[in-house]
């Protein structure tokens, strides 16, 4: 059914599966495991030869049809749930490379991802080489003979910095390597890495596939070929997402298209009205023409997305003092939320560098980073001014 209609729809309908009772909003499925009619049926089951369930650690029905709807929204051949976005990134190492075998990643990605990589693959020899998001060439010149997997997110968080996917993949495949694409801040809606070369598609559906704060979930989309190994290990470790969490997922996909459009609306005027503030020494939005790499986020992104940057004059103290006067806003490093959210990065979700690289990395003592909600963007601005003028 996902021929030819558009996100929209995709997003409401895609992989809907109706039980018997014919329920219009699709059931959750609270089970363990699947009884079979007869002994040749299981038989038929465990070997493959009838599709089916067996046992909701690899496959139950309300997993698969959040599968099936972002597999549909990414245009991806299938779509692999697990119970949180890092298990999704480890699931596509443990499924794809072997010891020996080498990465090449953005030194902009999310920070357990490089804790990961770095710490506990590098355990089990697989290694990793961190390179600029920015900077094709650097990948190519980072690549060796063992190169497996190419991996970067964009925008990147928190200094919106923007990847070019096209020329990135079209590396990854002279390099004899994949390219996976954490999708997590713009989401199908905005960006589909596939169309543009990328082999997988990662996400964190604990931001805005949920988009209201209240459960992890992640996934990785590809050819059903790669995907093979990807669920392989799925199936063996263990790390599936529970049909609680995919039906909260299922009902908050319906509501994507209309949230991401929204989200990048209010984040483009608080973005603009901040760049007016004299108070703010430089604003980093994808969707701002004066950001660095804005024709090509807007080459590859349909709008800017929710999260916006800014830094303060005045350093740390100017920052906290923003934050600590916001009333509206809530204090916390998670983002995707209907609620708009607002952290300090060098002292939260980038604390664990060292400051030496923080500076090389541009993460700044007075760098703000919001992801922006669906509240009045009037109200917004009041909450920020409040400390803007106090600096
Ligand atoms: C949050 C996040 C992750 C990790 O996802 P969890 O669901 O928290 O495990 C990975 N990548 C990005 C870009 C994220 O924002």
């Amino acid at each position: 059914m996902t021929n030819n209609l558009d996100l929209d729809t995709l997003a409401v309908r895609a992989g809907t599966l109706r039980s018997q009772f014919q329920e219009h909003s699709e059931a959750m499925f609270l089970t363990s495991s699947f009884v079979f009619g007869s002994a040749a049926e299981a038989a038929a089951r465990f070997s493959g030869a009838e599709p089916g369930n067996i046992y909701a650690r690899f496959t139950n029905p309300s997993v698969t049809m959040f599968e099936t709807r972002l597999a549909a929204l990414e245009g991806a051949e299938r779509c692999v749930a697990f119970a949180s976005g890092m298990a999704a990134i480890l699931a596509t190492v443990m499924g794809l490379l072997k010891a020996g075998e080498h990465i090449v990643a953005s030194r902009s990605i999310f920070g357990s991802t490089i804790q990961l990589f770095n710490n506990i693959l590098g355990r089990f020899g697989v290694t990793t080489s961190l390179v600029s998001p920015t900077e094709p060439e650097a990948w190519r010149r980072a690549a060796q003979p063992n190169t497996k997997l190419f991996f970067l997110e964009s925008p990147s968080n928190p200094l919106t910095e923007v990847s070019d996917i096209r020329a990135i993949a079209a590396i990854a495949r002279e390099s004899g390597a994949w390219l996976a694409v954490d999708n997590c801040f713009c989401t199908p809606i905005l960006q589909r890495p596939l169309e543009m070369g990328a082999d997988i598609v990662i996400h964190s559906a604990t931001k805005y596939l949920d988009g209201q704060g209240r459960v992890l979930g992640g996934a990785v989309l590809g050819s059903k070929t790669l995907m093979e190994g990807v669920y392989t290990f799925l199936r063996t470790a263990g790390p599936t997402l529970s049909a609680f969490n995919a039906w909260v997922l299922l009902k908050g996909m319906e509501t994507l298209p209309i949230r991401m459009a929204a989200h990048s609306r209010n984040a483009l005027e608080l973005a603009t009205w901040l760049e007016a503030q004299p108070k703010v020494s430089r604003v980093l939005y994808p969707g701002l023409p004066s950001h660095p790499q804005h024709d090509l986020a807007m080459a590859q992104q349909s709008t800017g997305g929710g999260i916006v940057a800014f830094e303060t004059v005045g350093g740390k103290e100017a920052a906290w003092t923003v934050i600590d006067q916001t009333r509206l806003m809530s204090i916390t490093a998670n983002l995707g939320d209907t609620r708009t959210t607002i952290t300090h990065p060098a002292s939260t979700t980038h604390s664990r560098m060292t400051p030496e690289q923080r500076a090389n990395a541009g993460i700044g003592d007075g760098l703000i980073r919001i992801a922006v909600g669906l509240e009045s963007v009037e109200d917004l601005k009041r909450d920020l001014e409040r400390g803007l003028a106090l600096i």
